[in-house]
């Protein structure tokens, strides 16, 4: 099996090579961008299994990076960020990263991230699909989708948000606590409960704009529930 390759993306060429030795160390293939334009044109070339992104670049930031990089493809992202500030954690998260590390980090840790993400892109069981009305998940090819008037419409999703759409699939109308849904999605994260909310609201606003509104409902509360809100 070829290792999974990692694109760096990092303007400060100390902390790029230092990753760059420890992803190796790990078993994993590496390449690098000093810029946000070099990162985009990368991505293109060679399609890599996860993005490390530094979002003070010196054309453009890591988060228009990470919008341009979601406009056609759903590759894992992990932030590198300089700031500890939970608004830009909670803006990364919003447009599609994965996860984030605060610098200065561990680059012990960082591998350990990359890992975590990757296995749960990558690691669920095989040739599993599971439907709930309209929406479908197919668990080896990582695809989510809606039936609609037009046939069937994927939904583009992170690999966080495919795995709350799963864990909220295996069990409709069962109500799911914050913590629990944070568990299943992000384990290896510190993230906060509430980061689960914006990861909810990203997952509604996919669904809603392939016209499946109101899915999952919100459990005051307590956390939320894959059904059909009754509209009251
Ligand atoms: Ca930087």
């Amino acid at each position: 099996m070829i290792s999974s390759l990692v694109l760096v993306v990092e303007d400060d060429e100390d902390i790029a090579s230092l990753l760059e030795r420890y992803l190796a160390r790990a078993g994993y293939r590496t390449t690098k961008a000093s810029t946000g334009l070099a990162a985009l044109a990368q991505v293109l070339r060679l399609q890599p299994d996860l993005i490390l992104l530094d979002i003070g670049l010196p054309d453009i930031d890591g988060f228009d990076v990470l919008t341009k990089v979601r406009a056609n493809s759903a590759v894992p992202v992990i932030f590198l960020s300089a700031m500890d500030d939970s608004m830009d954690k909670l803006l990364g998260l919003k447009l599609g990263a994965d996860d984030y590390v605060t610098k200065p980090f561990n680059p012990q840790e960082v591998v350990a991230r990359v890992g975590a993400v990757l296995k749960r892109t990558k690691g669920v069981a095989a040739t599993e699909v599971i439907r709930h009305d309209e929406i479908e998940v197919q668990l080896d090819s990582h695809i989510a989708a809606v039936s609609t008037e037009k046939g069937r419409v994927e939904l583009p999703l992170t690999a966080t948000e495919f795995r709350l759409l799963v864990c909220l699939l295996r069990s409709p109308y069962k109500t799911f606590e914050r913590t629990s849904l944070l568990d299943a999605c992000l384990p290896e994260s510190d993230a906060l409960d509430r980061t689960i909310d914006t990861h909810i609201a990203n997952l509604r606003r996919k669904l809603a704009e392939r016209g499946q509104e109101g899915y999952i409902t919100t459990v005051r509360g307590i956390g939320y529930r894959f059904a059909r809100s009754t509209g009251a």
